[in-house]
């Protein structure tokens, strides 16, 4: 039986997230709890059916095709409890308001998705990004992914934040054309205390990967009182120059992920942090310059 990943988006002809044309598989599940998560629908691996609440008429059609009695009349329209997932109530919705955010798709399913595309992958060098979440939760499923893009040329990158198994995960890596790793916080306690994981298999597999001549782009959000802290700043810079990486893609804060926390009951807190200035950012900017490090984009 082929392996299954809860895929939850597939954005198409992206501009920035790798070379060329690409498209951007989101896949549901990650191992870290960051608060400021641009993405709180991806956090748990489990598909959940949203609610826009200004889109609803309350016209009920959907309460109408539930088998589990999980539509409710008042608040928030689903009962995750009962909800079984049919998705019954989103086509019954005329309005919009409940989408199935997550499907479990196989290697297959989701390569043919994207094969659509390839043209427009060949003729500008682009191809497929992997983000999420954290693909790195379904290495079976990836490893037959890599398999399927390899095999017609497509041009893969895979977005971590380096929580992965490295005994695992080595002989999948080794398939990928592009890495981009994730730093957040460089502190083992922060890290521990705000992303509910430790720091130290981040670091060794930032570490296996540079030593045995991955191709890998580190990024680093800049998140207001999280990351951007120049104690922060400079241990990231640090880190990068034991590595041998004199280069950073840089990431701005912003707040566009806060709606999104509603729309699917999340518990994730709203931080009601304020995006950055063109002043503040330059001024983070020369801060890793300061410290030797390239700044691979001038602005967020
Ligand atoms: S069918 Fe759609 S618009 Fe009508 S009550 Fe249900 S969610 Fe609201
Ligand atoms: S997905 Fe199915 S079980 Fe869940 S609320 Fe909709 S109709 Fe009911």
């Amino acid at each position: 039986m082929e392996p299954t990943a809860p895929v939850f988006d597939i954005q198409r002809f992206s501009l920035h997230d790798g070379p060329g044309v690409r498209s951007l598989v989101f896949i549901k599940g990650c191992t870290l709890h960051c608060p400021w998560c641009q993405n709180p629908e991806s956090q748990a691996s489990r598909p959940v059916i949203a609610f826009y609440a200004d889109r609803c008429q309350e016209s009920f059609e959907c309460a109408a095709v539930c088998p589990n009695r999980a539509i409710r009349v008042e608040g928030y329209r689903v009962d995750h409890e009962r909800c079984d997932l049919c998705a019954r109530c989103v086509a019954a919705c005329a309005y919009g308001a409940l989408r199935l955010i997550g499907e479990h798709l196989t290697p297959t399913q989701l390569v043919d998705k994207l094969l659509v595309d390839l043209p427009y992958y060949e003729n500008s060098g682009g191809g497929v990004t992997f983000t999420g979440g954290e693909p790195t939760l379904y290495p079976d499923f990836m490893r037959r992914v890599l398999e399927l893009c390899k095999a017609v040329g497509i041009h893969t990158n895979l977005e971590t934040a380096g929580t992965f198994s490295w005994a695992k995960w080595e002989p999948i890596l080794a398939m990928l054309d592009l890495i981009y790793f994730d730093l957040k916080i460089l502190d083992a306690e922060l890290h521990e205390a705000h992303l509910g994981h430790g720091l130290s298999r981040i670091m060794e597999n930032a570490a296996n990967l540079t030593r045995r001549g991955f191709p890998v782009e580190f990024r680093m959000a800049l998140v207001p009182g999280y990351t951007d802290t120049p104690a922060n700043i400079v241990a990231a810079s640090d880190f990068l120059h034991r590595l041998g990486y004199g280069a950073v893609h840089l990431l701005a804060y912003h707040n566009m992920g806060e709606a999104k926390i509603d729309i699917i009951q999340g518990t994730q807190p709203k931080l009601g942090l304020t995006r950055y200035s063109d002043e503040s950012w330059r001024e983070l900017v020369r801060m890793f310059r300061e410290r030797g490090i390239e700044v691979l984009n001038e602005s967020p």
